[in-house]
C-alpha cells in the first residue's frame, strides 16, 4: 500500500558523532530547523520529494556548522574534498501503465534514478551537482576535475577551493595537525547532512552530502557518494546514512535498510540496521528512513545525532537523538 494522497514526510540528519561544542548547539538547531522548513514547504506546496531533499541538503551545505559544502572538514593535506549523492523512486504514471493494470499488476511500479559526485572542491553545492549528473548525464557517479568541468557546463555556482574552507574548519585542522589529540577528533566527528522524503504522489527520495571523516587521506571517497551505501531509494522507502563511511560501504547500509522496509516499519528497520552494523563492523553510524506509508525511522550508535522531521500530521520536530542501547554481543560458547 502506498501513502495516502495528502500525506508527505521529510526527515533530515545533521550527522552522527561527537556532540561538538555545546555553544554551537543552538545555532546548529537553528540551521537544521531552517533547512527543514524550506524542504517542508516544498512538500506542502505539492512539490516533489526530490526537490525537498535537495533543498534541505543544499541549505545545510551552506551552513558553516555542518560538515558538508561550505564548512566541510579538511583532508590530510588541508583541503576540502566533498562527496554527495541522491536517488529517487517515482511511481510510474498509472495512465502510462495501462498494460500493467490489464495484466493485474496491483503493486505500483517505480522508476529509480540516481546521481552522485565525489572528491570535488570547486562546487558550492555538491548536492546540486549530483542532481545535474542524474538529470543531464548518462552516468551516476562523477569525480574530481571531470565532475567540476561538468558542473561549470551545467551553470552551477563555482568557487575557488579555498572559498569552501570556513575559519572554523581551518582552525580545527590546525589543532589536529599540531596536537593529534583525540579531543580534536571528537569535536570534529559530526556534521554530515542528509534527508529523505515522500511526496503526495508517493515518490521517495534520499540525499546525502559530506566533507568526509576527520583526518581522511587526500583522495579518499566515503559512503556519501556511494548509492546503496550512504544513500538509497526504492519502492519500499528511502534512506540516508552518516558515520564511518568504510563500514557503511561494506554493509551496503542504505540499500539493506530500504529493502528491509518491505517487511518491517522504518523504526524497527533503523534500529536493526544499526545493531547489525555494530555486530559486523563495531563502527559508529546513524541512519534516517521514510517508507511508502510516510512512516519515519532513525537510529544511531554514536554519542549523538541531530535529527529533524517535518510531516503533514505533526509539523516540524527537532531532536538530539540518543544512541540505541548497544546490545550485548552474543558470545558463542561450546557446550561442555
Ligand atoms: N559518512 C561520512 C563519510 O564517511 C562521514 C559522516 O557521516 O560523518 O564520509
Amino acid at each position: 500500500m502506498s501513502a495516502r494522497k495528502d500525506r508527505f514526510a521529510l526527515v533530515a540528519h545533521g550527522g552522527a558523532g561527537a556532540p561538538g561544542p555545546a555553544a554551537e548547539r543552538p545555532e546548529r538547531r537553528h540551521g537544521m530547523v531552517a533547512a527543514l522548513r524550506l524542504g517542508g514547504l516544498v512538500l506542502r506546496r505539492g512539490g516533489t520529494a526530490l526537490e525537498a531533499v535537495a533543498a534541505t541538503v543544499a541549505a545545510l551545505e551552506d551552513h558553516p556548522l555542518f560538515n558538508a559544502g561550505y564548512g566541510s572538514l579538511l583532508n590530510s593535506e588541508g583541503s576540502v574534498e566533498m562527496d554527495a549523492s541522491l536517488m529517487v523512486a517515482e511511481p510510474i504514471d498509472e495512465t502510462l501503465d495501462a498494460d500493467a493494470h490489464r495484466n493485474h499488476h496491483h503493486e505500483l511500479e517505480y522508476r529509480v534514478s540516481a546521481g552522485a559526485v565525489a572528491a570535488i572542491s570547486r562546487v558550492r553545492n555538491p548536492i546540486l551537482l549530483a542532481r545535474e549528473v542524474m538529470d543531464r548525464s548518462p552516468h551516476i557517479l562523477m569525480v574530481g576535475a571531470g565532475a567540476e568541468r561538468f558542473a561549470r557546463g551545467a551553470g552551477l555556482t563555482m568557487v575557488k577551493p579555498d572559498e569552501m574552507i570556513s575559519e572554523r574548519a581551518r582552525e580545527r585542522w590546525r589543532i589536529r595537525q599540531a596536537q593529534r589529540l583525540a579531543e580534536a577528533e571528537d569535536a570534529d566527528g559530526h556534521g554530515t547532512v542528509g534527508a529523505v522524503a515522500i511526496d503526495v504522489r508517493g515518490a521517495l527520495a534520499a540525499a546525502t552530502s559530506t566533507g568526509g571523516v576527520p583526518g581522511k587521506l587526500y583522495g579518499r571517497v566515503g559512503d556519501s557518494a556511494i548509492i546503496g551505501a550512504g544513500t538509497f531509494a526504492h519502492k519500499y522507502g528511502a534512506a540516508s546514512a552518516t558515520g564511518q563511511g568504510e563500514a557503511i560501504i561494506v554493509t551496503a547500509l542504505c540499500r539493506e535498510a530500504t529493502m528491509a522496509m518491505a517487511e518491517a516499519t522504518p523504526r524497527r528497520v533503523a534500529q536493526e540496521a544499526i545493531e547489525e552494523l555494530i555486530a559486523s563492523t563495531s563502527a559508529e553510524a546513524g541512519i534516517i528512513l521514510v517508507d511508502r506509508k510516510a512512516r519515519m525511522g532513525y537510529a544511531h550508535n554514536a554519542a549523538t545525532m541531530q535529527v529533524g522531521t517535518y510531516d503533514s500530521v505533526r509539523g516540524l520536530q527537532h531532536l538530539w537523538l540518543e544512541p540505541i542501547r548497544k546490545r550485548q554481543r552474543a558470545v558463542i560458547g561450546v557446550a561442555p
